[in-house]
């Protein structure tokens, strides 16, 4: 089993660690990747047995490790698509590495370093020939989606035998012609993500963004050195919802910043309530070691984080639980991931809720009647 792990934060690094120890006590083989992979010393000490560990981006020494335990059997066709590690009808479609920004609570370009665009022919071959392998879903990720191309200057790319320039918009437009779900992951909010929204409302990617906004006041977006913190959130997302009123918004947040009042706290609840987002999760912050955060004054108690993370988790499952009762006696498409649990264009895999009816075959789309909701999930019939 190959087990991708991050080292984004320790609450990550921990979860990444129980993945393993799961992992190791179910199937025995394991092979760890990710950016925890740039800490072996850490994974070696809790997990001796281990089969390899190889860091992030590291695509050819997974390979090699997984050869090495397990012969690899010859498909020209599957060897043209490299590793894939989902199940066969979604599969994740990662179109950079790397970040230009210096958030200072992350490590993540100290480890992958800045970013650097995969050329839009290549990363549309890879979609296409995924598609042509059955995949229904692709999930773009990458560490900053929207800034997609500015290393390479917008670079032209062909597809198709059509130029096609290397940017969000453009892959978008592109990604939409494959007829499957393309889920948008890591969206920060620059001006030009405007663009990809009516694409949305047309129907040719889904009504879904992933926007990691961290915080709500401009002082602890300045402290944590966001990417385009100075936009005006709460405009963005009314004009958002105008032009693609079913949109779902996906976010993240830090509470218990270095620094962080409990005004500043109060200011961010009230930001959620405003902002009415579908799916949101939280961390109290933890210093990872290397991060320029770490050197900030004003520390929070740990028992102040952890009872701010709780009013804030409690404060957003009411907007959450309010959103979904809307959908009661709608019929939603899903994407069938096992018989009786499917997600609907809102639900991303592994991160939001579900949709749960009675029969349905994995990989397959069917129309569900929502009948009942409950605070991340929803209950219905086939159609
Ligand atoms: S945008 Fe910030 S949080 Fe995200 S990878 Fe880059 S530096 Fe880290």
């Amino acid at each position: 089993m190959i087990v991708n792990t991050c080292g984004f934060i320790d609450a990550a690094v921990e979860e990444s660690l129980g993945a393993i120890g799961e992992a190791l006590a179910g199937n025995g083989k394991v092979v760890v990747t990710g950016c925890l992979g740039v800490k072996q010393d850490l994974i070696k000490k809790m997990h001796p047995s281990v089969l390899a560990i190889t860091g992030p981006h590291d695509t050819p020494a997974v390979m090699k490790a997984v050869h090495a335990h397990l012969p690899k059997p010859h498909d020209p066709y599957t060897d043209l698509i490299g590793v894939k590690l989902t199940p066969p009808h979604y599969a994740y479609l990662k179109i950079s590495e790397g970040c230009n920004h210096r958030c200072s609570f992350c490590i993540i370009p100290s480890m992958r370093g800045d970013l650097v665009s995969r050329p839009i022919g290549e990363v549309m071959q890879e979609a296409e020939n995924l598609v042509k392998a059955g995949v229904k879903e692709l999930l773009v990720i990458s560490q900053d989606t929207s800034a997609y191309g500015v290393d390479i200057k917008y670079r032209t790319g062909f597809w198709r035998g059509r130029p096609v320039k290397t940017r969000m918009t453009q892959l978008c437009e592109s990604l939409g012609e494959l007829g499957v779900w393309v889920r948008l992951h890591y969206v920060y909010p620059y001006p030009h993500v405007d663009d990809v929204i009516p694409l949305m409302a047309e129907g040719r990617i889904l009504p879904y963004l992933d926007v990691p906004f961290q915080h709500a006041t401009p002082r602890i977006l300045k402290l944590m050195r966001r990417p385009a913190s100075a936009e005006k959130v709460l405009q963005r997302l009314e004009e958002w919802r105008r032009i693609c009123p079913d949109l779902t918004v996906r976010s993240t947040f830090i509470v218990g910043f270095p620094g962080e009042t409990e005004a500043e706290f109060s200011e961010l609840l009230q930001f959620l309530g405003e902002a009415q987002l579908d799916r949101v999760g939280c961390f109290a912050y933890s210093p990872v070691d290397g991060a320029a955060a770490n050197e900030l004054p004003d520390a929070v108690a740990e028992e102040v984080k952890a009872f701010r993370k709780e009013r804030f988790m409690l404060t957003q499952a009411k907007i959450s639980a309010a959103k979904l009762q809307r959908k009661v006696g709608r019929t939603l498409r899903v994407l069938v991931d096992a018989p009786g649990v499917g997600r609907s264009s809102a639900d991303a895999p592994e991160i939001d809720g579900v949709v749960r009816f009675k029969g349905g075959k994995a990989g397959e789309f069917r129309q569900v009647r929502v009948e009942r909701a409950g605070e991340h999930e929803l209950y219905g019939r086939l159609q």
